[in-house]
């Protein structure tokens, strides 16, 4: 069974929960994106995503990429599928129309990429990072740079890469070594190994559009002195760039993903932004970025809860527990509570975290065209503050939610035939690219809400309390607390300056499942509005009974280190 997109779904959450059209109307660029066009342009997408994108997903993994001699092969199909998702525009989605764009609302491009992602993880990787690109070019490139590839990375025509890591160079970027000398004419020469580029060769596109972190001569060391250019495949003149693909990693999953070695031998570039500034350039794409890999997790979560859900129905053993009346000599295992309990967890995560993602699409509408300058700040802190807890939480989700939906199929969800092995195998890289989810945590903890004695945060919760209108007595509580801890996180952290560090996963955790217990609140409160029908796939009972117990032990473990700090003389 392919991934199907859920339509239903998906416009219940924009239009009733997050009421998405009346948001975007405000909006000067968005003043005619009412609800049928924002229901034609997904279900444009989700017919391409069902009937081109879902059926390569098993041959892209069987197969995989080919390496051989410098040139990478992606699997059967890839190719076309490409050359067809360019040329109907949809890379340009959310571009600006001065780009070639059809300058529709972030949150149309969030959910297409999360159902890009479900369908196929391997195949999306290929265009998931043109977004960030486009954004990079777009605000840090010069105009003779913007002339030449700002249109076709806008079209998707040519694909882009991010050159960040190296062998010795991973989350620590201030480790970088590759090198830039300035020439005569302008551009530079850029030499050293770029490892783990995803898509970095491949046979997609006819150009690659390489945006690398490299060190000019007298740069300082660490993550000061590194400098952002952009070298192609192919020079402005035809001929062949000296950056090759020196191989492709063997990996655990995502086979249909070319994972690329790649050396610079004085490959030409031209700088990005300006010099040594180049970690806050690659950071406009580093966000975007982030923002995706979140989305990957939603669809790869809600893909093997469809795979579960439709093979716990089909399948039977055993007689479930309580009175019923049997008519068969066993039972759907979906009437297990053993199994209900797994899918309707993940059904908890895969709402809320749907409410969250599209939210913090939104917010970045908001952020880039609302009139009012105190909106702008709002939605700007909620996408700082969110996006990290969004990439950590909903990729953990993936990889965990995943293996417990492959248990739903007992033994045969470990054989391939079923598909729902290729998606533990493929969900568990989102927790590490992009930031690792540590990375994330640290970001969250120590780079933003400690950084402002956590009133940021205490903002943020303001505002959620105040959509709500404290109409959730529990959610109330739990904001509460998080709060508090965020104040006692404060104070211990003057004591011990590694504490943080310590407990910085629990703490996105506990601000995660803060947000999922709102998403579920404006969810429960959008279904009091309107069918009473929807009412049963709705269900708020898994989220208390089995996902927000967890924000107590979190909660618990983050105040045991502090009070320990506290004791500190
Ligand atoms: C399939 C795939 C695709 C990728 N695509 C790209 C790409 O397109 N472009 C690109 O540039 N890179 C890419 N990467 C690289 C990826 O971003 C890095 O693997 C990631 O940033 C982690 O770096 P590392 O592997 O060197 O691990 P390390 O940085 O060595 O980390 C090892 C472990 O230590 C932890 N750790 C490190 N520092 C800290 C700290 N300060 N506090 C707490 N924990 C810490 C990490 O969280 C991790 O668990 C890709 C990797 C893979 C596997």
């Amino acid at each position: 069974m392919n991934y199907q997109p859920c339509f239903e779904d998906i416009h219940f959450i924009l239009d009733d929960v997050l009421r998405a059209p009346a948001q975007l109307q405000a909006l000067a660029p968005f003043a005619d994106t009412d609800a049928a066009l924002l229901q034609q342009v997904l279900h444009e997408a989700g017919k391409f995503v069902a009937q081109e994108i879902a059926p390569l997903q098993q041959g892209g993994d069987e197969i995989g990429c080919r390496f051989d001699a410098g040139r990478v092969t992606t699997p059967p199909g890839f190719r076309q599928a490409y050359q067809a998702f360019w040329q109907a525009g949809w890379p340009a989605l959310a571009c600006a129309p001065q780009d070639g764009g059809q300058g529709l609302p972030t949150v149309l491009e969030a959910v297409l990429y999360e159902m890009l992602s479900g369908a196929n993880h391997g195949w999306t990787m290929a265009p998931g990072l043109l977004h960030g690109a486009y954004e990079c070019i777009r605000h840090h490139a010069s105009d003779e740079l913007k002339a030449r590839y700002l249109g076709k990375v806008a079209s998707g025509e040519w694909l882009a890469t991010m050159c960040l890591t190296e062998p010795q160079a991973g989350s620590d970027l201030g480790l970088v070594r590759t090198k830039a000398v300035a020439q005569k004419d302008g551009s530079y020469h850029i030499s050293g190994t770029k490892i783990f580029i995803s898509g970095g060769e491949h046979d997609l596109t006819d150009n690659i559009v390489h945006l690398v972190l490299a060190r000019l001569p007298e740069a300082p060391a660490g993550p000061k002195g590194l400098s952002l250019f952009l070298a192609p495949k192919l020079l402005p003149d035809g001929t062949r760039n000296a950056v090759h693909c020196e191989r492709i990693e063997e990996k655990m999953g995502l086979h249909g993903s070319p994972t690329c070695v790649m050396r610079f031998d004085e490959g030409t570039g031209w700088l990005v932004g300006e010099p040594n500034r180049g970690l806050a350039a690659m950071f406009v794409m580093m966000n975007a970025a982030r923002l995706h890999v979140g989305l990957q997790g939603l669809g790869l979560l809600e893909a093997a809860w469809q795979k579960a859900d439709a093979y716990s129905r089909e399948r039977r053993q055993m007689r479930a527990p309580g009175p019923r009346i049997h008519t068969e000599p066993a039972d759907p295992i979906a009437e297990h509570p053993a199994m209900r309990r797994i899918l309707d967890s993940q059904r908890a995560w895969i709402d809320g975290g749907r409410v969250l993602a599209y939210r913090t699409a939104l917010e970045l509408d908001l952020a880039k065209h609302h009139p009012d300058a105190a909106r702008r700040e709002a939605a700007q802190r909620w996408c700082g503050l969110v996006t990290p807890v969004l990439k950590a939480a909903l990729t953990e989700q993936a990889f965990h939610g995943a293996s417990a939906c492959l248990q739903v199929f007992g033994g045969h969800g470990y054989v391939r035939e079923w598909g729902i092995e290729q998606i533990v195998r493929d969900a568990r890289i989102t927790m590490i690219y992009e930031g690792t989810n540590e990375i994330q945590a640290i970001d969250l903890l120590v780079r933003k809400v400690l950084a402002d004695g956590g009133m940021g945060l205490a903002a943020l919760l303001d505002d959620l309390a105040q959509e709500t209108g404290g109409a959730d007595a529990s959610l109330g509580a739990r904001c509460d607390r998080l709060r508090e801890l965020t104040r006692t996180l404060v104070q211990a952290a003057k004591r011990d300056s590694t504490l943080p560090y310590w407990v910085a996963d629990d703490y996105l955790r506990a601000v995660a499942l803060t947000l999922l217990d709102w998403a579920w609140t404006r969810i429960e409160a959008s279904l009091a509005a309107t069918t009473p029908e929807r009412t049963a796939r709705w269900q708020a009972q898994a989220l208390r009974n089995w996902v927000l117990p967890e924000f107590d032990m979190r909660v618990q473990i983050v105040l045991a280190r502090c009070s320990h700090a506290l004791e500190l003389v």
